[in-house]
C-alpha cells in the first residue's frame, strides 16, 4: 500500500529573460569602474507537473499554463511568453496518455498559485476535487489579486478557482497520504511548497516546485528576481540539500532545462 508509480506531465515551454533565475545571468559583474551594458539572455524553461499514483487515490502536483495564455495574461505575456504550447500540453490530454480522465483525480496539489502552475485547474472547480495548498499561499495569492497586483499571480486562474473545493495546511508539513509530504519552504512566493513522494520501493523524489527554477542555484545558493524571501530561501536550500543526501533521493526540479535528459516523459514511469 503506497506510492505505486510516478509519472512526469509536459506542459510546454515557458520563455523568460534569465536574470528572473539566476543573478549574474551574462557571466559578469558590473563594476563602476568597469561599466559595461548588461545584455539580455533569454532561457527556456519546461512547464511541467506530475502524476502521482498512489493505492489511495491520484494525486495531481500542479497543472501547467492557461491554454489562452497569450489572450489571458496581458502584459505578464511580454515577460514570460509560453512558446510552446499545442494540444498534448493540454492536461486533459497529458492525463490521457495515462488513461486518465480529470475525474479520476482525487486530490490536486499546487507547489504554489503562479500563471504557470494554476493555469489548468479550473477543470477540477465543478467536480468538488480537492485543491491543496499552504494557507500562506491562497491568502497571498487572493490578497495581492484584490490590490491589483497582477504579476505571476493571475486573475484568470484565482478566478475561476473561487468556491473550489479548497484544503490548505498552515505547519511546515502535512502528510497528504502515507509516503506523500509536502514541506513549506516560502522562499520563492509567500506559500511555496515541496513535496516528497516515497515509492513503495523505496525510491524517494524531492519535488522542488518553484523554489528551485535552476539546478545552477544548488551551488550558487542564489537566485534571480524571483527570489522573494531570502531567509527562508537559504534555510530551504540547506533543508533540500541535506534531504537529497538521502539515499535513493532524486531531485525533480520542475522547470530543469534539462529535465527532459533526466526523467521520462509520461506515459513512462520515474524509476
Ligand atoms: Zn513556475
Amino acid at each position: 500500500m503506497g506510492v505505486k508509480n510516478i509519472y512526469l506531465l509536459d506542459f510546454g515551454i515557458l520563455s523568460g529573460e534569465l536574470g528572473w533565475f539566476l543573478p549574474d545571468p551574462a557571466g559578469y559583474t558590473e563594476t563602476i569602474i568597469e561599466k559595461r551594458p548588461r545584455i539580455p539572455v533569454w532561457t527556456d524553461i519546461p512547464v511541467t507537473g506530475a502524476i502521482i499514483e498512489h493505492s489511495d487515490g491520484v494525486v495531481l502536483m500542479d497543472t501547467g499554463s492557461h491554454p489562452e495564455a497569450k489572450k489571458a495574461w496581458g502584459p505578464v505575456w511580454e515577460v514570460f511568453p509560453m512558446t510552446k504550447f499545442t494540444d498534448e500540453n493540454r492536461l486533459e490530454n497529458q492525463l490521457k496518455l495515462l488513461g486518465l480522465r480529470p475525474e479520476d483525480i482525487s486530490y490536486v496539489v499546487f507547489t504554489h498559485l503562479h500563471l504557470d502552475h494554476a493555469g489548468q485547474a479550473y477543470l477540477f472547480k465543478d467536480r468538488r476535487t480537492p485543491l491543496i495548498a499552504h494557507k500562506k499561499e491562497l491568502m497571498w495569492a487572493t490578497y495581492l489579486m484584490y490590490l491589483g497586483k497582477v504579476g505571476a499571480y493571475q486573475p484568470v486562474d484565482l478566478e475561476s478557482l473561487k468556491g473550489g473545493e479548497w484544503f490548505t495546511f498552515d505547519g511546515e508539513t502535512f502528510e497528504l497520504l502515507p509516503g506523500i509530504e509536502l514541506m513549506f519552504v516560502g522562499g520563492h512566493t509567500p506559500g511555496s511548497i515541496i513535496m516528497k513522494v516515497t515509492t513503495e520501493a523505496g525510491n524517494n523524489y524531492l519535488f522542488t516546485g518553484d523554489f528551485i527554477h535552476l539546478p545552477e542555484e544548488l551551488e550558487r545558493e542564489s537566485k534571480g528576481w524571483l527570489l522573494g524571501d531570502i531567509d527562508e530561501y537559504i534555510t530551504g536550500l540547506r533543508k533540500i540539500k541535506l534531504l537529497a543526501k538521502r539515499p535513493r533521493t532524486n531531485l525533480v526540479i520542475s522547470h530543469d532545462p534539462k529535465l527532459w535528459e533526466k526523467y521520462p516523459k509520461a506515459p513512462k514511469p520515474l524509476r
